[in-house]
């Protein structure tokens, strides 16, 4: 497919705009002012609808094709949700309105959406507030660290570990190190879960918090989680929970209940909003009551007259971590899918996603290497090792071959600990035809394994692009249009 800048003729043009009549402003200062016109493509209004549209064609989405990508939780994104976020009063606000008047807050009804919306996820995860501020699930993590940092600072130390198990999500550490943490990383027990033992050993008074994925990203809740906390409570280490995989137990339990001092959320996973390709997203974090001083400002608050306002004077405050109020955008969607759904929506959408993942573990563990083999919650990690020793072929290849026939790959190659992983989260959307004819074509894939790999190995046939040179295509990365 060719850029839309080749499909570029001199002088063709999409819109033309009337005669200016618009007195020339003298105050522009020449430095400003272009030498010589950008370099836009010259294209016409119906080019540029075939060109995207042509685009959007060769892409996966969750409104297009199956999309079972583990940890992600591509669920069906309601589309009264997108219409209320496209409700023009929320969609055309400037975000500096609500503060355009000295004393009185305008756009009420946006700062209630926010306010309103941090109650359900109060009530939702058991924290005593959030900070809706975060743009996404890694930058609710940073904030979650920076939380710890501000807690431990008044308790008159500096702590210098965060435990983390070897099965969690790369921004765990990530977060953790750029917050100035160094981490421990716990090994993986034949359970699936945290080395208990190892934990113990490692657990001390220099420790600042434990962060937990739960159920962690092999799809397994730890039945001791309350063991752990308990334990980190004692030395005085916070509790931390990545709230990637909360779309297995809500309704069910709630981190707070089972000692969490810390939570994010992925608005973006566990409340639908389309996010495949990377955005957008949004990641509050929730606290128990002790930390609530510390949370970034500003803050939406409720006063006497019912009216809604921005408080900003918190001196315990980690401060500003993002600009304005966070992705309102996707906060907003939050809040029409939880009034959606309503709490037994929202609780028969975690049962159906558990039922979903554990009804493929079931049909597929024949088939392929399930090196957690016991009831799964929201998704379920096989391994194409079997397949890799019989014949070579690779999670990768199954991943091609997939793509070929119409899914959107599972996660693959993660969580780190399992090889050739398979990450398969179905969530609650899919029918169970859908999930059939999936579970078939995995079938399929075993026995080509087995007989004609090579046909795994050639895939994709039908996509616009081929298999890449991966490191050819990270080491000689071009994005840009030369003329
Ligand atoms: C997606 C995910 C994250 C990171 O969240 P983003 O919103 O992508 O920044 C962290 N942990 C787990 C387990 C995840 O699945």
């Amino acid at each position: 497919m060719r850029l839309i800048f080749e499909k570029s003729i001199p002088d063709r043009r999409g819109v033309k705009l009337p005669m200016d009549d618009v007195p020339k402003a003298k105050s522009l200062r020449g430095k400003y002012l272009r030498k010589e016109s950008a370099l836009l493509p010259e294209v016409s209004e119906l080019d540029v609808v075939r060109h995207f549209t042509n685009l959007s064609k060769m892409n996966f989405s969750v409104d297009t094709n199956f999309y079972p990508l583990g940890s992600c939780t591509m669920k069906y994104n309601p589309k009264f949700c997108e219409k209320a976020a496209a409700v023009d009063n929320f969609s055309n606000l400037h975000p500096l309105w609500p503060q355009l008047l000295k004393d009185d807050y305008l756009a009420q009804g946006a700062l209630e959406v926010l306010y309103e919306t941090e109650k359900q996820l109060c009530a939702i995860t058991g924290m005593a507030a959030f900070t809706m501020q975060p743009m996404a699930g890694a930058h609710g993590e940073l904030t979650g660290a920076m939380l710890m940092a501000a807690y431990h600072k008044t308790k008159g130390g500096r702590r210098k570990y965060i435990i983390i198990p070897d099965s969690s999500h790369g921004t765990n550490p990530a977060s953790a190190a750029l917050a100035g943490y160094e981490v421990i990383v716990i090994s993986t027990d034949s359970d699936g879960c945290m080395d208990l033992g190892e934990f113990k050993k490692h657990l001390n008074k220099d420790v600042a918090g434990v962060m937990l994925t739960c159920p962690n990203t092999l799809g397994i809740f730890n039945p001791r989680i309350k063991e752990i906390s308990d334990a980190a409570h004692e030395v005085g280490a916070l509790m931390y929970y990545d709230g990637a995989n909360l779309n297995a137990i809500l309704g069910k339990c709630r981190p707070g209940d089972i000692g969490f001092d810390i939570v994010h959320l992925n608005l973006h996973k566990t409340f639908g909003t389309p996010h495949g390709g990377g955005g957008p997203g949004a990641g509050p974090v929730g606290v128990t009551e002790d930390l609530v001083k510390f949370l970034p400002i500003s803050v939406v608050a409720k006063d006497d007259r019912g009216k809604f306002y921005l408080e900003y004077n918190k001196p315990k405050s980690i401060g500003y971590i993002a600009p304005f109020y966070g992705n309102f955008g996707v906060i907003l969607k939050t809040y029409a899918y939880i009034l959606l759904l309503g709490k037994e929506g929202l609780t028969e959408a975690s049962d159906a996603a558990v039922l979903a993942a554990n009804y493929i573990r079931v049909s597929l563990k024949n088939d392929y290497d399930l090196p957690y083999d016991k009831i799964c919650m929201h998704e379920c990690v096989f391994s194409a090792s079997k397949q890799k020793e019989q014949s070579g072929i690779m999670a990768l290849d199954i991943a091609k071959y997939l793509i070929d026939n119409g899914v959107h790959p599972p996660t693959v190659y993660f969580p780190l600990i399992i090889k050739e992983a398979l990450m398969i989260e179905p969530t609650e959307s899919e029918s169970k035809e859908t999930i059939d004819s999936f579970i078939e074509l995995m079938k399929k894939i075993a026995k080509l394994a087995k007989e004609n790999p090579q046909e795994l190995k050639n895939a994709p046939g039908n996509m616009p692009v081929k298999r890449l040179d991966e490191t050819k295509a990270a080491r000689e990365l071009n994005l840009i249009w030369n003329p």
